[in-house]
C-alpha cells in the first residue's frame, strides 16, 4: 500500500514539474475559424481568436470547455487577431460565459461595410469597458513564462531579423512572390505571433496571405526556424505560397480548417515539400482535399463535422513537444532534434 501511495506520489510530482515547465496549447475545432488556447508554465493564459458568432454558443462552448481542461478560472489575454467573423466570434457573449482579463486587437477596424461595422460596434464596446491594447510588429504580449513576440499587425511586419535569424532564404529567387489580393485586406490586418519557450518555437500568423508572409521572409528570413507552424489562412491556397514554407522549415504543420473551409489541395504538395517537415495534422478532414492529400486519420481531431474535437500541443523548453489528437487519444512525441 505504501509503495502504491509513493508510487503515486511521485506521479503526482513528475506531473505537476511538467505542467511547470510546459507550454500547452488545445487548437480548437472551430470548424474552418480560429480559436488556439495558449497556457504558459506561469499558468497565464491566452486565447487567440474567437471561432464563429453562429451557430450561436457553438464556438464559445467549445473554447471554454478546452479553457476548463486546461485547469483554467480565466483567459488572462484575448487576443483578436483581425475582423473577420470566423475569428471574432461573439465575444460580448464569451466574455459573459468565463472570465477575460485582457483583451489584445490591431486597431480599429479599417474595412468598410456594414457587416464588419456592426459586429466591431458589439466587439468594441465590450472592449472598452476592459483593460485592453493594440499592438504593433516587435511587441511583446506579456505572458508570463513564454516570449510572444509580435510579428506583423495591421498590414505592417517586423522590419529586422528576430535574434539568430536573417539568413538569406534561397526559394525567393525561385518561388514567385504571389500579387497582393486588392479586393478585401481584412485578412491582412492580422495579428501574427512566435511563441518561444526555451528552443521550441511555434510560428502562427493567423490569415496574414502570402504576398505579406514573402515580406516577412524575402530576401532574408527575418523569422527563423520553428518547430510548429500554424498554417496560415486555414491553408487555403492565398495564404501558402512556398517561401515561408521552405524558410521555416517547420517539423509539423497544424491546420485549423473546416471539412470545406481551407485545406486547399495546393497546401498539401507545398507542406509535404518543405524541409524538415515530418507531420501535417488538421482540426477537420478536408472534403477538397479527399484521401489522396489529407494525412491519416490519426492525424484530423474531427471526420466527423459535429465532433468538435481539438489538437493538444504540449512542448518543453528543450524543444521537444507531444502533440495529441482529444479525439481518440493518439499521440506522437517529437523529440529533440539533432
Ligand atoms: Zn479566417
Amino acid at each position: 500500500m505504501r509503495v502504491v501511495r509513493v508510487a503515486l506520489l511521485a506521479a503526482a510530482a513528475v506531473c505537476a514539474l511538467q505542467a511547470a515547465n510546459s507550454l500547452e496549447t488545445y487548437v480548437i475545432d472551430v470548424e474552418g475559424g480560429k480559436a488556439v488556447l495558449l497556457v504558459a508554465p506561469s499558468g497565464d493564459s491566452m486565447l487567440y481568436d474567437a471561432g464563429w458568432p453562429f451557430p450561436a454558443g457553438r464556438d464559445n462552448g467549445r473554447i471554454v470547455e478546452a479553457a476548463k481542461a486546461a485547469g483554467l478560472k480565466q483567459i488572462d489575454y484575448l487576443v483578436i487577431s483581425h475582423y473577420d467573423i470566423d475569428h471574432l466570434g461573439d465575444v460580448p457573449a464569451l466574455l459573459a460565459a468565463f472570465p477575460v482579463k485582457h483583451i489584445v486587437d490591431n486597431g480599429s477596424l479599417q474595412t468598410p461595410g456594414r457587416q464588419f461595422e456592426d459586429r466591431y460596434k458589439a466587439f468594441a464596446a465590450a472592449r472598452d469597458a476592459m483593460d485592453h491594447m493594440s499592438v504593433k510588429p516587435g511587441d511583446k504580449i506579456p505572458l508570463r513564462g513564454v516570449d510572444v513576440t509580435v510579428l506583423e499587425a495591421a498590414m505592417k511586419g517586423i522590419q529586422t531579423a528576430l535574434p539568430g535569424a536573417g539568413a538569406p532564404n534561397a526559394s525567393c529567387a525561385t518561388i514567385p512572390v504571389k500579387p497582393e489580393r486588392t479586393s478585401d485586406h481584412e485578412d491582412n490586418m492580422s495579428i501574427g505571433l512566435l511563441f518561444t519557450l526555451g528552443k521550441f518555437r511555434m510560428l502562427d500568423l493567423a490569415d496574414l496571405e502570402a504576398f505579406y508572409e514573402y515580406k516577412l521572409v524575402c530576401p532574408d528570413n527575418l523569422i527563423g526556424t520553428v518547430d510548429v507552424y500554424n498554417v496560415s489562412v486555414h491553408a487555403q491556397e492565398k495564404g501558402i505560397s512556398g517561401v515561408l514554407e521552405q524558410a521555416i522549415r517547420a517539423r509539423v504543420a497544424v491546420m485549423s480548417n473546416g471539412p470545406n473551409k481551407g485545406g486547399d489541395p495546393a497546401s498539401w504538395p507545398i507542406l509535404r515539400g518543405a524541409p524538415g517537415m515530418e507531420d501535417i495534422w488538421q482540426t477537420h478532414f478536408s472534403n477538397a482535399g479527399g484521401p489522396a492529400n489529407n494525412p491519416p486519420a490519426d492525424f484530423i481531431a474531427n471526420i466527423d463535422q459535429t465532433e468538435g474535437k481539438w489538437l493538444h500541443i504540449s512542448a518543453q523548453p528543450d524543444g521537444s513537444f507531444t502533440v495529441t489528437n482529444s479525439r481518440n487519444g493518439f499521440t506522437k512525441t517529437y523529440k529533440v532534434r539533432k
